[in-house]
């Protein structure tokens, strides 16, 4: 890479200790510009690595334990952002041309992403789209190569009343994983990659699989007790996760997330929420708390956070926001003195 290239954020990285040495010997040859040397460094030296660049955080998680040795993986929304209106950076194209996958969820989530890979034709790198890999939004799945190159585009029209944020819910997450160890594995295979590299993707998608079964029970369990609690959330990121276990949202603080609601707005809400028997409110670490909060306080509820993209540990992100409806539900139920 050249010194006009944005520093790169490699997290969950798992270099071999020899790429870490080319990495630094290619930042001291930055000042040369991009020289033979920093084109060796340009290359993975584990055989059957993978360079894959995931469009949120939790994706990261989804992918990264699926890789071989000394793959490289990395997201391009950052972990503090939302990825609602991410545009693509000079930088980020880079890494696009650089990756040999690049996954992503589709359904209109990241229209500059699926926009940068169309441009690049038949050079572009191979593709997982959630969305597609689920047989969500576009047409079913004819059960055709998902890491083809010539990309056909149905997975990132914007559906419009489809909510894309399928990594929220872990049945699909569940399918998706076994999409995605069909996708990498099929890449290997093309590249004539070791067979210790395929091991490798067999027993990471096993665990990450048991991991993601294990989100799920808990889930089941946790929030049973809690069966058609209403909720409000600050955007509208939830409804798979409360169809699937049981809860209701009963309404979002921001419809447009740009759009801020008026005092009188916020007023009439919250009395609109006692009336409905709301539970609890939730903001989001990505947005601004102060309209969520208000209306929290304004109808006598329990305030909380959930975090749809912030953490590249899904299991991790899917647990924190378990433990938060949990806690926040069981206290509206003391509150209301069936605790
Ligand atoms: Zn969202």
């Amino acid at each position: 890479m050249s010194t006009t290239d944005r520093r790169p954020r490699l997290a969950a990285l798992r270099l071999a200790p020899l790429a870490v040495v080319l990495a630094a010997f290619a930042v001291l040859l930055g000042s040369c510009g991009r020289s033979e040397g920093g084109r060796a460094a340009d290359s993975l030296p584990t055989p059957g690595a993978l360079r894959v660049v995931v469009t949120i955080p939790p994706l990261e998680g989804l992918i990264a334990p699926l890789l071989p040795e000394g793959s490289e993986i990395r997201s391009l929304v950052p972990p503090g952002a939302s990825p609602h209106g991410y545009e693509l950076t000079p930088g980020d194209a880079a890494v696009l041309a650089r990756a040999d996958l690049v996954v992503y969820v589709g359904l209109g989530l990241e229209p500059g992403v699926v926009s940068a890979l169309a441009r690049r034709g038949k050079a572009a790198p191979a593709q997982l789209c959630m969305a597609e890999a689920l047989g969500i939004g576009g047409e079913p799945d004819h059960g055709h190569d998902h890491a083809h190159h010539d990309h056909d585009d149905d997975c990132d029209h914007d559906h419009g009343p489809i909510d894309e944020h399928l990594w929220l819910d872990p049945v699909l997450v569940a399918s998706f994983v076994a999409e995605a160890e069909e996708t990498i594995g099929g890449l290997l295979r093309a590249r004539s990659a070791p067979a210790d590299a395929l091991v490798a993707v067999e027993r990471g998608a096993a665990s990450l699989r048991a991991r993601v079964a294990e989100v799920d029970a808990a889930y089941r369990e946790r929030l049973s007790p809690h069966a058609g609690a209403k909720i409000v959330t600050q955007h509208a990121a939830w409804g798979r996760l409360a169809e699937r276990y049981g809860f209701v949202i009963a309404r979002v603080v921001m419809p447009v997330e740009a759009h801020d609601p008026s005092p009188g707005d916020v007023a009439a809400a919250a009395e609109a929420m006692k009336r409905e028997g709301v539970a609890a409110v939730f903001s989001e670490p990505q947005l601004s708390r102060t309209t969520a909060e208000r209306l929290a306080r304004l109808a006598g509820v329990p305030f909380g956070e959930l975090d749809p993209v912030g953490d590249t540990d899904w299991a991790r992100l899917m647990m924190r926001n378990l433990d938060a409806l949990e806690s926040k539900l069981a206290e509206a139920a003391a509150a209301r003195g069936e605790g």
